[in-house]
């Protein structure tokens, strides 16, 4: 078999964490398979790196940023290269550029084009464990990129794509998916197979266990996706394509998102494309919005509400304040303290009362509802970041979530 195996930053945090690492690869290495490894940089590291460039620039340019970040990458595979040599093996470490993981140029969120495979084989012919930094890539103007937070995920399901592995393992410091959040939920359970499409949605709504986008990646070239965990052995989650749900489970898992912030803009004057003139500003500058709301026009006025990212909403107050001065609506307000909790499943399709039942739930312990979106295979509420974990538990509880896992 040929096989990818992503660790996390956790995973690498410390001298004993890379140790047990090498380990792992050259176990499996020497159980016969082809093994290729991806990995982030040392728990913390992304953090740290970004809070210097903060304390230099508030806004610091983007291009020089992914410079930065990527270099707590480029520390942990040598240090692992090395360890799989102390232990009698043979690796070599390897940087986006070099083993070719061409993205397009949006720093910081970049998208990965093309993975060109041939480094990466002629080193497995040679029988390495070629070490490959994870959350970065090069643009066509030869210019360092990043993936965006969790991004080595991404980088991980991008490989074995290119490489046709067998499957990707995804190491991490929780035992697989759950049902919810662990830390948050002490009631979840670890989910035995999920289809990308519950996991896509899982992701996109605050399941950071895997990136979003190596969700996307994974599903589009059917890669089999294991996430399990660096401290034990134990079977973990398989990310695989859809399976038909089981009868009695209608919600598989339930998110907490809160990276989010609210807009308002009050006594908006009512027009004929209006909404199209108060978003091309923020579209402009790639802020990317979630949920909108808009109240029916009285007296020839509205209300208008939507979520953007909390990193975005400085930006996009001062936008809309501008907007709001030219268009003449009354006041412009917003909210940081906002949480969004969804429930997602495929059984949802074919059940009936699933959003009532979410709104009783909440209802019941006196948590408020702002905001409702809704899917196919999924509902999400925006509420009071206080309620947040709360709502977790209870709508957790009340569907009977960590029965059915297993
Ligand atoms: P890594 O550093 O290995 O990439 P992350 O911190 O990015 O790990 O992701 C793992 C974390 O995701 C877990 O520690 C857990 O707190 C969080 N998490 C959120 N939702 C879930 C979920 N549904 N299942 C598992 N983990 C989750
Ligand atoms: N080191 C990067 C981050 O902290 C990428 C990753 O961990 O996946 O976001
Ligand atoms: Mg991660």
């Amino acid at each position: 078999m040929l096989v990818v195996q992503k660790f996390g930053g956790t995973s690498v945090g410390s001298v004993e964490r890379i140790r047990a690492v090498a380990r792992r690869a050259l176990l499996t290495k020497r159980a016969g398979h082809r093994v290729v490894v991806i990995v982030s940089a040392m728990a913390g590291e992304t953090d740290r790196l970004l809070n210097l460039a903060q304390q230099i620039a508030p806004r610091p340019d983007r291009r020089e940023l992914d410079v930065l970040v990527a270099t707590g990458e480029q520390v942990s595979v040598a240090l692992l290269a090395l360890a799989i040599r102390a232990e009698g093996g043979l690796a070599t470490s390897y940087l986006g550029h070099q083993v070719h993981i061409h993205t397009d140029s949006a720093f910081s969120r970049a998208r990965i084009h093309h993975v060109d495979a041939n480094t990466l084989f002629t080193a497995i012919g040679q029988d390495q464990i070629p070490v490959v930094a994870g959350f970065q890539g090069i643009d066509d103007e030869g210019n360092i990129t990043t993936l965006g937070r969790g991004g080595s995920d991404t980088s991980a399901v991008a490989v074995a794509a290119a490489l046709h592995a067998d499957v990707c393992e995804i190491f991490t410091d929780v035992d697989g998916v759950y049902t919810a959040d662990p830390a948050i939920c002490p009631d979840a359970r670890k989910i035995a197979r999920i289809s990308y499409e519950e996991m896509l949605e899982l992701a996109s709504l605050g399941a950071k266990v895997l990136q979003i986008r190596s969700v996307e990646v994974a599903s589009k070239y059917r890669v089999p996706v294991h996430v399990r965990s660096s401290f034990n052995d134990e079977e973990g989650t398989m990310v695989v394509g859809e399976e038909a749900p089981m009868e009695k489970v209608v919600v598989t898992g339930v998110t907490l998102d809160r990276k989010d912030s609210r807009i308002t803009i009050r006594g908006l004057p009512y027009r004929a494309g209006i909404q199209a003139e108060v978003f091309r500003p923020l579209g402009s500058v790639g802020i990317v919005l979630d949920m909108i709301v808009q109240n029916p026009p009285t007296a020839g006025r509205m209300d208008l509400s939507f979520t953007l990212p909390r990193a975005d909403l400085a930006q996009g107050l001062e936008l809309m304040r501008k907007l709001a001065g030219e268009l003449d609506a009354h006041e412009v307000v917003s909210d940081e303290r906002i949480a969004k909790v969804s429930i997602v499943g495929l059984g949802m399709r074919s059940h009936a009362g699933v959003a009532q039942r979410m709104f009783d739930l909440l209802a019941r312990e006196g948590v408020d509802i702002l905001m409702i979106t809704t899917s196919e295979i999924r509902v999400s509420c925006v509420i009071d970041e206080r309620y947040g974990e709360l709502a977790v538990r209870v709508l957790h509880d009340g569907f009977d979530v960590g029965k059915h896992a297993g």
